[in-house]
């Protein structure tokens, strides 16, 4: 039978704030030694008051404007009561009632895996339900018999972002998922790196025979660590529960865990009764009142997000959808090709007519996309530590545009750019690498290739055409392939056909 997948996601995001949601404690203590960034307050030691951390209030409402929510400018804070060893106050502060944002969407696109853009790809929009502030737990640490806490985490501010049910298999919730993750990094609230646990996910989902509409019963699967084990965990379930309803087997509301290793989900617990957390307003911390001026401040920090960011270098600079997406992936990236557009922006279009609304921009995206991102992943370099300047690179994509150099000579210079940070320019002279456009000494060298290969001169004037490529490439390899390559081809080509004659 066919069925319908339905999946909500909630995604715990740590918010990269200097210190702790209520305590003055470094938030940053992810790989330090346990139990060193703690103080009373996230330690849960009787008495220790809480204070609000202004920072994190901004950075929530920041999401808030940028997954397009309402705001609560009035809210006020709760405590979810429950113990549990990483939980030392016995109770969580958080929001309920009142959620800092509500009722918004996430829109993103659904692409092929390798990223691409295919006929199957489609934009989707997911209703955003809520996102509230709360505090992180500790982290618990099991082995053999023992079981260890490290309270650094406890307390650090935590944005809990919840979807309505609008997402329909594995590959959507992939690209939701790097969607939020690629926003969070823009606005520079979280690392939003899932290995190190800033960004943790727990999809919910259940399967209903398609045409039906009632809710199948839900699984929840917890933990998941990357964006991968998030498409491979949803794509096994479905599988699992497919499978199972076909052989008219009932499904157990559970929480499942992720095997990265064997590829399985496992059942780590039987649904208990719903928790009566009895939340009760937090006493001991004021209601969150946020003020018209505060909300307009912090609408003023959110960035163009990169879905923007690609519909605009598309309609501004002419670039396919896919260059789009390669430069906006990465915000640092975003900015450097836009450092080095706006270092050409008084040179005008010199392609009116052509598809190239901006000079330079495809060669500069090119570069970025192409020969700058291999050496920077060879070498290990982000894209703020390298030698090459934004204005450097425009230099050299003007050497090109202006043909002083050919395609091929490029690639040279921009490695040993990368290398010493030379301007382009300094590097063609000092090398003697400018393209050779004097059809003089082109028509020389293509005399000497035609003496030397008399056999293929022979074949090409008996019909063979395709030896036209090689003996191009013959005069490329004699001028060391500083030729101009356009040159060279209608060159070679009325040099062969005097030979008809
Ligand atoms: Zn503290």
């Amino acid at each position: 039978m066919d069925y319908d997948i339905i999946i909500g996601i909630e995604t715990h995001v740590e918010l990269d704030t200097h210190s702790k949601m209520f305590c003055t404690c470094s938030a940053n203590g992810f790989g330090a030694e346990p139990n060193v960034h703690v103080c009373p307050t996230c330690a849960g030691m009787p008495g220790a008051l809480p204070v609000i951390n202004k920072r994190a209030v901004e950075f929530s409402m920041m999401l808030g404007v940028a997954l397009n929510c309402s705001i609560n400018q009035h809210t006020f804070w709760e405590r979810k009561s429950y113990w549990y060893p990483d939980l030392p106050k016995g109770y969580q502060i958080t929001q309920y009632q009142y959620p800092m944002c509500y009722d918004g969407y996430l829109e993103f696109d659904v692409r092929d895996l390798s990223g691409g853009w295919n006929e199957q790809s489609y934009r989707k929009r997911v209703r955003i339900r809520r996102a509230h502030l709360e505090e992180d737990t500790g982290k618990l640490t099991h082995a053999g018999r023992s079981s260890y806490v490290d309270y650094n985490r406890s307390g650090v501010p935590l944005l809990e972002i919840v979807t309505e049910p609008d997402i329909f298999n594995a590959h959507e919730a992939y690209a939701y998922l790097s969607a939020l993750q690629d926003i969070v990094r823009y606005l520079g609230i979280s690392t939003g790196d899932m290995e190190k646990g800033a960004m943790r996910c727990e999809p919910n989902m259940s399967l209903r025979p398609k045409g039906t509409d009632a809710f199948g019963t839900k699984v929840e699967i917890k933990n998941l660590n990357s964006l991968s084990a998030v498409r491979g965990a949803i794509a096994y379930e479905a599988k699992r529960q497919s499978a199972a309803l076909d052989k008219g087997e009932k499904i157990r509301q559970v929480t499942l865990g992720w095997d990265d290793v064997r590829g399985v989900t496992v059942v780590q617990r039987e649904k208990e009764d719903a928790h009566d957390y009895r939340y009760f307003p937090e006493p001991d911390l004021p209601p969150l009142d946020v003020s018209d001026a505060w909300l307009d401040e912090v609408r003023a920090q959110v960035p163009e997000l990169p879905i923007a960011k690609q519909a605009r270098y598309q309609s501004e600079f002419g670039l396919s959808a896919y260059d789009a997406v390669q430069l906006t992936n990465n915000k640092a990236v975003a900015e450097w090709f836009e450092k080095g557009i706006s270092a050409g922006k008084d040179e005008g279009p010199v392609h009116p007519s052509s598809f190239i609304l901006h000079p330079f921009a495809k060669r500069l995206a090119n570069f970025i996309i192409g020969d700058l991102t291999r050496l920077m992943n060879a070498s290990g370099t982000a894209i703020n530590q390298i030698k090459i300047k934004p204005a450097q690179l425009l230099g050299l994509a003007k050497l090109v545009e202006a043909q002083t150099i050919n395609s091929n000579t490029a690639k040279l210079v921009i490695e040993e750019m990368f290398n010493t940070g030379a301007e382009a320019q300094a590097i063609v002279q000092a090398k003697g690498l400018a393209q050779v456009s004097d059809s003089s000494v082109l028509e020389k060298t293509i005399g000497d290739v035609l003496a030397a290969n008399p056999k293929e001169v022979e074949n090409y004037l008996k019909g063979n055409e395709k030896l036209l490529q090689f003996l191009v490439g013959q005069t490329m390899k004699a001028s060391k392939g500083k030729a101009n390559p356009q040159m060279i081809q209608s060159l070679m080509k009325a040099a062969l056909e005097r030979r008809r004659l």
